[in-house]
């Protein structure tokens, strides 16, 4: 339903660009207007999808060492802290902040986002209390986010993204048949769209093809609906720490999860558990193609062409998604629409 050419997407997309009215003033550039709302899609009406931004930005009163099930027979930390970058960057607001970037491309295709925590200054719940939430949620899919690090100082070797499955099998039945079925399926579908963004898989901790299997997760050990659970990248390395903090590169984290969630919700999942993809295959949502522009028209700094992009009703699912976070990514960065 969504099927272009790469050739007709970054058309129609460079059309948005150049074809605004030409009464945009300076004043429309610093305020978004009810014609600057993004144009919505219905390429996930009627679903429901829970975000689960990893860690707290405060315990808040509350142990992080108080003991909890993990899904396995014995108990785990209740919480941790996450991951500090090589760049001061702190895992629990890189988390949030892609949170948000995916929430609005999602809400922009009419999905329901439920989060597992209301923001980046509070508690946000133990990793069991979550995973009943996300449960509870009835999602399709249940995300979440993390950035892992892998030294306290900078670690230039070690890089890449990965996905973290259960090992199996899983004790709570349900949780074993969801996670080894449906679970497995939206993690390398999930892996295939880091891949065709062009982020490579992680080359550390026994990663294989973008996957790590592993049985101490308690995110994937007891939540009852498909679960993905993604390692963005290493906050340890300098390159990918000020990609995972910084607006372009959150804006390219964040459509390729997006792309991700799209293409397992709307059945263009992976097929199996296989090796990743050599080289692009299907590219439903087609926001994997658009992101070689937006990384052009984020590097250009230019606000007119931004804010002719945002005032411009989108034609596909790709250029609703990217005006919607770039709606809310120069509130998180500057505070104003859309950049000084
Ligand atoms: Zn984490």
């Amino acid at each position: 339903m969504f099927r272009k050419t790469t050739t007709q997407r970054l058309t129609s997309i460079a059309f948005a660009v150049v074809a605004a009215t030409s009464t945009v003033v300076a004043s429309n550039l610093f305020a978004p207007t009810a014609d600057a709302a993004p144009a919505r899609g219905t390429a996930l009406a009627g679903k429901t999808v829970f975000l689960d931004p990893g860690h707290q930005a405060s315990a808040a009163g509350h142990d992080l060492r108080a003991q909890v099930p993990d899904g396995r027979g014995g108990k785990k930390d209740c919480q941790t802290s996450g991951a500090t970058g090589v760049n001061g960057a702190q895992e629990h607001t890189v988390n949030w902040q892609i949170g948000q970037l995916v929430k609005a491309g999602l809400e922009s295709q009419g999905a329901r986002v439920v989060l597992s925590r209301p923001d980046d200054t509070g508690w946000g719940g133990c990793v069991d209390e979550r995973a009943a939430a996300a449960s509870r949620s009835g999602a399709a899919v249940a995300v979440s986010l993390h950035a892992d690090s892998t030294a306290r100082g900078a670690d230039e070797s070690k890089k890449g993204f990965h996905m973290i499955v259960p090992s199996l099998p899983v004790p709570d039945a349900t949780v074993d048949r969801v996670q080894s079925g449906e679970g497995r399926k939206a993690s390398t579908t999930m892996r295939d769209a880091f891949v065709k963004a062009g982020f490579p898989s992680a080359n550390y901790a026994g990663v294989r093809d973008g996957i790590q299997t592993r049985s101490d997760i308690a995110a994937v050990n007891l939540t009852k609906v498909p679960a993905v659970f993604i390692e963005m990248g290493n906050l340890a390395n300098p390159g990918e720490a000020k990609a995972l903090a910084g607006r372009d590169g959150q804006v390219k984290y964040a459509m390729a999860i997006t792309d991700g969630i799209l293409n397992y919700v709307n059945g263009n999942a992976a097929t199996g558990a296989g090796p990743a993809p050599s080289a692009p295959t299907d590219d439903a949502s087609g926001l994997s193609s658009i992101i070689p522009f937006v990384e052009q028209l984020l590097a250009t700094e230019d606000p007119e062409a931004v804010a002719r992009l945002l005032m411009t009703q989108g034609q596909d699912v790709s250029a609703q998604v990217l005006k919607a976070m770039l709606t809310i990514v120069y509130g998180l960065f500057d505070g104003k629409l859309p950049i000084g």
